[in-house]
């Protein structure tokens, strides 16, 4: 189709967080172009899963903006779960400009590319102890510093969208459906 190198990182982005934006920055070192999957794509308003895929690819296209990344360098694509793994890369693949190295640090996800002969980077993890989607959401949950580790644009959604209430909710329905 043409001659770009691209690479495709696919995380669930539950939200995205300095780390994500630190490896995207990584990857663009590395690529021409760079593939966002937004996984789980059907899954939200879940403790684990908040956010409408929607919501994400919002968060995820003003993040690129605020750190002036080059709009013709990116593509954000929302990919559904699907009941098989066996046949995922190949439903990857039908969703996605054409790629050729993926970038994971999912051991599933590595295991199924690599199968099927893809080059497979696990890039560094920054700062994993506190850049995790689970510790963002831990912390809004817990009120405790969760904008030090989101962009300022990922803060101000989450503001349009009463994330935090939201996420507070979907505890207290956790707890009541126990
Ligand atoms: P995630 O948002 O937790 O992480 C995405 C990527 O971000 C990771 O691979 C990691 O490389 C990177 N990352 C996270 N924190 C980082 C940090 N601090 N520093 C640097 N990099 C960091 O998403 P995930 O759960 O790995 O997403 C995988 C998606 O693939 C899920 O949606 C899953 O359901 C989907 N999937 C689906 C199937 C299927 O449908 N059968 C099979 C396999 C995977």
């Amino acid at each position: 189709m043409d001659s770009k190198v691209r690479g495709i990182l696919i995380g669930r982005l539950q939200p995205i967080h300095k780390g994500h934006i630190q490896v995207i920055r990584k990857i663009l070192d590395e690529v021409d172009e760079i593939v966002i999957g937004i996984g789980s794509a059907q899954l939200s308003h879940e403790l684990k899963d908040p956010f409408t895929a929607g919501e994400r690819i919002v968060m995820v296209s003003q993040v690129l903006a605020e750190e002036n990344i080059d709009p013709g360098r990116y593509y954000i694509i929302p990919m559904e779960d699907i009941n098989y793994n066996a046949l995922w890369t190949a439903h990857v693949k039908m969703m996605t400009p054409p790629f050729s190295i993926v970038y994971s640090g999912n051991p599933l996800v590595k295991q199924l590319f690599i199968e099927e002969g893809y080059i497979v980077k696990n890039p560094p993890l920054y700062d994993r102890l506190h850049l995790s989607g689970s510790e963002v959401r831990r912390r809004i949950l817990e009120d405790e510093n969760w904008e030090e580790l989101l962009a300022d644009s990922t803060i101000e959604i989450m503001k349009e969208i009463n994330g935090v209430e939201r996420l507070k909710n979907l505890s207290e329905k956790e707890i009541s459906d126990m």
